[in-house]
């Protein structure tokens, strides 16, 4: 696997091995959820690229970028085990050679719903970035996560209006044992948050399980007391349409639904999802 830290240095070895490429952009602090992503387009391309790059733009908590994990050497490992082909490690000043300010990209409802309005400017950010890293690999198909649907939705509206000819992949959330999401943030966990963190996904399996046709708001409170009593402090549980992201409220047991979540434990914010239907 090379390791490139420039544009300029990443267009000159594609142009070397121009061949079909799987993009997968990432922050690092890689975990198994991640890997899938690199089989997923190993499986498809001939070449693999993973970029990672914490975005100092798409955090709006200043703590929680200060203290995003960066196992570096660690990720360079994984990423050399599952066969990438090119890790992209860029400097800050190599994605924003201007500075970080941008034009706001139109996302429409998407950028104010669920994450971005408990974390504003942050799809403006990810867009932000995912553009620069779009133009600079240049790939033929891009891998995305299940875990951030929302993010999933957001990129397709950049991607259809400025990608058109790169082809998305989603690729399901991939779990601990426990049924804990994967995420990098779970780094920050104590051994004991690990073992409650479960409860998030038990939360939504829950409302998998057992939602019916009709009012679904009952359901919601009652599994927002109980994620209460277990000291998680839930910016939001909701249903929503699948394909808009618009709260469901009453449910004709028909129209394609998910449960979506963001709690905090303790100072760490987790997030997962759970298609119903
Ligand atoms: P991140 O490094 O958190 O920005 O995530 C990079 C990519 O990995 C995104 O497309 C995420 O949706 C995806 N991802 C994160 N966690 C998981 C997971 N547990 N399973 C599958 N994909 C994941």
């Amino acid at each position: 696997m090379v390791i490139l830290k420039t544009k300029k240095d990443l267009q000159n070895w594609i142009m070397r091995n121009g061949s079909s490429i799987g993009f997968v952009p990432t922050m690092g602090a890689l975990h198994n959820g991640h890997i899938s992503l690199v089989s997923a387009a190993l499986e498809i391309y001939n070449l693999c690229v993973v970029s990672i790059f914490v975005n100092p733009t798409q955090f709006n908590n200043q703590e929680d970028f200060e203290k995003y994990p960066e196992p570096l050497e660690a990720d360079i490992n994984m990423l050399e085990a599952a066969g990438c082909h090119c890790l992209f490690l860029p400097a800050v000043e190599t994605i924003y050679p201007q500075g970080m300010e941008a034009k706001p990209f139109p996302i429409g409802d998407l950028e104010n719903m669920l994450e971005g309005a408990f974390r504003p400017g942050h799809y403006q950010g990810v867009v932000q970035v995912v553009d620069i890293l779009l133009d600079a690999v240049k790939p033929d198909g891009i891998f995305l996560g299940e875990k951030d649907y929302q993010q999933f939705m957001v990129l397709s509206v950049l991607i259809n209006k400025k990608y058109p000819d790169v082809q998305m992949h989603l690729a399901a959330t991939i779990r601990e044992a426990s049924g804990l999401a994967m995420s990098s943030r779970n780094m920050r966990l104590s051994p004991e948050d690990k073992i409650k963190a479960v409860e998030i996904f038990n939360t939504l399996f829950y409302i998998k399980e057992n939602l019916l046709p009709g009012n679904t708001n009952k359901l919601i409170e009652q599994k927002l007391v109980e994620l209460d009593t277990h000291g998680f402090k839930t910016d939001y549980l909701t249903i929503a349409d699948a394909r808009t992201l618009e709260p469901v409220n009453n449910w004709d047991g028909k129209k394609k639904v998910i449960a979506l979540v963001a709690t905090y434990l303790n100072d760490v914010r987790l997030i997962d999802n759970m298609t119903i239907n």
